[in-house]
C-alpha cells in the first residue's frame, strides 16, 4: 500500500489575517517549514529549514483541522511558511480545503510556478514581489505576474528608498490585473515615506498596507 506523504506542519492556529485582502477577518493558519529563498530581512527565518522544528501531518489531518475551524465560523485558510507551495501533495489539499467551501489564500514568495495550481478551481494568491533589499528579487519567476487576477494579490515589500523606486518600475512595467501592494519591512522604512512616494509618483491604485498582527502584538510573537 502506498504510504500518504506528509506535510511539514510548523504551527497552526486561528487568529486574524494580518494582510491581504481579508485582512482583520478570522482565518485558520497553517504555517509549513522549508523555504528555496533567504529574504535578507525573513520574519520566520526559524520555519525555513526544512528540517525545522515540525509536526508531520496527513492530509486528513489538516483537513480536520480545517472543519473543526469551519465550524467555529472561520471562512478563511491561509497557506503560509516557509513557501507552502513547495510541500509535496500541496495541490491536493488546497482541493480539499475549497471543497469544505473555505477561501483558500496561499502565500507565495514570487519563485515559485503557480500555474500548476490553476486550474477549474483555484486558491487565491498573495504572491511576494522581492525588491532588493531582500536580496531574492533575481529569483522571481516573473511569469507568474499574468497569472494573478483580480482576487489576487501582488504584495512588494519595501525596506528602503531603492525598494520604492524598483516596486514603482515593476508596477508600470507589468501593470498587474490583481491588486498591489505595498507593505514596509517592520522598523526599516517609515510607512509615512511610503504614502509620500505614492502621492508623489500618482499611484492611485495600489495600496499601502500595514502587518496588522504586528500593530497588535509583539512583532517577534509567534501564533498569532
Ligand atoms: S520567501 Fe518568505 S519565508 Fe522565505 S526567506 Fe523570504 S521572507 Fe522568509
Amino acid at each position: 500500500m502506498k504510504m500518504e506523504r506528509a506535510f511539514s506542519l510548523a504551527e497552526h492556529f486561528i487568529s486574524i489575517n494580518g494582510e491581504g485582502q481579508r485582512a482583520g477577518e478570522l482565518a485558520l493558519f497553517l504555517r509549513f517549514t522549508g523555504c528555496n529563498l533567504r529574504c535578507a530581512w525573513c520574519d520566520t527565518m526559524w520555519a525555513n529549514e526544512k528540517n525545522a522544528p515540525h509536526t508531520e501531518a496527513s492530509l486528513d489531518m489538516l483537513l480536520g483541522l480545517a472543519r473543526d475551524a469551519a465550524a467555529q465560523g472561520v471562512k478563511n485558510v491561509t497557506l503560509t511558511g516557509g513557501e507552502p507551495l513547495l510541500q509535496e501533495g500541496i495541490g491536493k489539499l488546497i482541493e480539499g480545503l475549497i471543497r469544505l467551501g473555505l477561501r483558500v489564500e496561499t502565500e507565495t514568495n514570487g519563485s515559485v510556478d503557480i500555474s500548476p495550481f490553476i486550474g477549474e478551481q483555484r486558491p487565491v494568491f498573495t504572491m511576494d514581489y522581492k525588491l532588493p533589499s531582500s536580496k531574492m528579487e533575481g529569483k522571481m519567476l516573473l511569469t507568474n505576474i499574468p497569472l494573478l487576477k483580480q482576487e489576487d494579490t501582488l504584495k512588494l515589500v519595501c525596506g528602503s528608498k531603492e525598494d520604492l523606486e524598483r516596486a514603482y518600475e515593476v508596477i508600470k512595467s507589468y501593470a498587474p490585473e490583481c491588486k498591489v501592494y505595498l507593505s514596509p519591512v517592520f522598523g526599516s522604512i517609515e510607512p509615512a515615506e511610503m504614502v509620500e512616494f505614492m502621492k508623489e509618483r500618482h499611484l492611485g491604485s495600489v495600496r499601502l498596507q500595514l502587518q496588522l498582527h504586528k500593530l497588535i502584538w509583539d512583532p517577534a510573537e509567534r501564533g498569532v
